[in-house]
């Protein structure tokens, strides 16, 4: 029996010892910038000479590692190599595949400042941002361990039926692919995988094309402790190339992918067609994107509020599928919480993240999320106010800085209310009352998270059963949610509600066989 699972303390980098380490471990980590990384396939390395890069957002000019352009072919290897580990990893016993992640989650807990500065140097996050991910990864890895010792073998559920013996069993269900994004590159990565593989799957990972730097530091993580050969394959390369591939493949048996809409959409439509050879239906787990909205009554703290808008709508930039991006202001309280929203947000330091712990918010993480966002920029002009932000920062490095920017007045149906903007660009939403306050949270085409601030025991009721969201929280921030404390997953476009970190997640990754045996 394993103790309890307890969530992962963050590193407190005020302190000096640790402010230390983490400098030294940036040093380090830039120490090792510029390799070439190989795709592994069944445990050979494959060098190719068609690379791309991965840079830092904040001195694009800094390369971190060149990456293997894979292609669909290189996709059908690795899918091979998976197939060909499952014969014998699906029979090896859950204790001991659990015990592969106990002791990745203690590695990586040993190197946590170094996995910190990777997703400092390679996703512009800043140094809290950064443990906050290690930490998750470490939790998924430390809870799914012991969640798949408890599903596994769920026999002792079964009602008696005398003389049969009655076994009831949670198998793995094959090959998975497994495509996270590139927002939380260790977390998602890790979350996705080792569920996978403690259940007894085999799988083809590959990364975001913006963080196959962290992506591949994770996986040889993971091979350090172990893992047979073929069990975790690594695999780089266009998302619409190798990604795709590895969604149509007849031996694909799962999908497990989070990332946006769009390409959650994609994947439903081509999972759900019957290739030539194929013989299963494909399980697709998808987690999309979200327009998460931050509700205030008049009733409610208003400090508590303002604070909870700006760290819900800039942390990470923005770059979170659980920012809120909408700020719903019940019009009694508006100009006040607008104004103080405005002024705290505007003392957030935006700037090179690996400078220290002092700097809030990074740059966002390309060209394209840069392009798309000050896009979104112009449009806010023409739909709201511009109370904060609008324009870049411009650095000596060239990196993609854009400060945290409010618009404020904005109509509930505005494209910049509505749609998804992953970045720094908060929409603040008169409303006229409580009633016109849920109405609008629940009028986009998402429903991941959501919060209401509020005194009124009423109130928080009815947000309870009508806020139509995966994750609500009442009188406290939108985003941070913890492993095996808030399982996370969302509604509608949100995606298919899998709730990571919570009980019956893994049960995703299985299929249950009833065995009866009369005696
Ligand atoms: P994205 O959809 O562009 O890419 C996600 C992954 O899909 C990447 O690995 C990419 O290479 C791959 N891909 C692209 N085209 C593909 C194809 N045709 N077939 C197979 N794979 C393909 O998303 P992104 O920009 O990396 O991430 C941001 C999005 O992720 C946002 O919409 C955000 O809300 C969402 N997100 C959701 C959650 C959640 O839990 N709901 C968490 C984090 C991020």
């Amino acid at each position: 029996m394993l103790p309890e699972f307890r969530s992962e303390p963050f590193i407190d980098f005020t302190r000096p010892e640790n402010d230390a380490a983490m400098r030294a471990a940036l040093s380090q980590a830039k120490a090792e910038m510029g390799k070439t990384y190989p795709l592994v396939i069944g445990g050979e390395l494959i060098e190719l000479k068609d690379t791309f890069l991965s840079v830092n957002p904040s001195r694009p000019a800094d390369v971190l590692g060149y990456f293997a352009n894979g292609t669909a072919a290189h996709a059908d290897q690795a899918i091979a190599a998976a197939s060909e580990a499952f014969k014998t990893w699906q029979y090896v016993p859950v204790e001991e595949r659990a015990r592969y992640l106990l002791r990745a989650a203690a590695a990586m807990r040993r190197r946590k400042f170094e996995f910190d500065a990777y997703m400092v140097l390679e996703a512009g996050k800043s140094w809290y941002e950064a443990e906050a991910d290690t930490a998750e990864a470490i939790d998924f890895m430390e809870y799914y361990a012991r969640q798949a010792v408890r599903i596994a073998d769920q026999s002792h559920m079964m009602a008696p039926y005398p003389p049969e013996q009655l076994g009831y069993y949670n198998i793995p269900l094959g090959v998975g692919a497994i495509i996270p994004p590139w927002n939380f590159p260790n977390a998602i990565p890790v979350g996705l995988v080792t569920a996978a593989i403690v259940t007894g799957n085999t799988v083809v990972f590959k990364p975001a094309e913006q963080t196959p730097w962290i992506g591949y530091k994770l996986a040889e993580l993971l091979w350090s402790v172990g893992l047979p050969k073929g069990v975790l394959n690594f695999l780089t390369g266009p998302g619409d190339v190798v990604g795709a591939r590895m969604v149509v493949h007849p031996q694909t048996r799962f999908i497990g992918f989070t990332g946006s809409k769009q390409v959650g959409l994609w994947i439903h439509e081509h999972a759900a067609k019957q290739q030539p050879g194929q013989k299963w239906l494909k399980r697709t787990i998808l987690e999309m994107g979200g327009k998460d909205a931050v509700l205030v009554d008049e009733t409610a703290n208003l400090e508590e509020a303002a604070q909870g808008i700006v760290a819900g709508a800039f942390g990470f930039q923005g770059q979170k599928c659980s920012a809120g991006s909408r700020a719903i202001i019940a019009e009694a309280v508006y100009d006040k919480v607008a104004s103080r929203v405005v002024e705290i947000a505007s003392q957030l330091k935006v700037g090179e993240t690996d400078e220290g712990n002092h700097i809030n918010m990074g740059p966002v993480v390309d060209p394209e999320a840069y392009e798309k966002i000050m896009d979104y920029i112009e449009i806010g002009k023409q739909e709201g106010e511009l109370l904060l932000g609008g324009k870049p920062v411009e650095t000596a490095s060239k990196g993609y800085f854009i400060p945290p920017t409010i618009f404020g007045n904005v109509a509930w149906d505005a494209r910049v209310a509505q749609e998804e903007i992953f970045g720094p660009v908060l929409a603040l939403v008169k409303a006229k009352d409580f009633e016109d306050l849920l109405r609008i949270a629940n009028s986009t085409e998402y429903g991941l998270t959501g919060a209401l601030f509020s005194n009124e025991r009423d109130r928080l009721e009815r947000a309870r059963r009508e806020f139509h969201v995966g994750n609500l929280y009442l009188n406290r921030k939108c985003t941070g949610a913890l492993v095996g404390i808030h399982p996370f997953g969302g509604f509608n476009m949100s995606g298919t509600d899998s709730k990571g970190g919570g009980p019956d997640y893994l049960l995703q990754f299985t299929q249950g066989k009833s065995v009866a045996e009369k005696l």
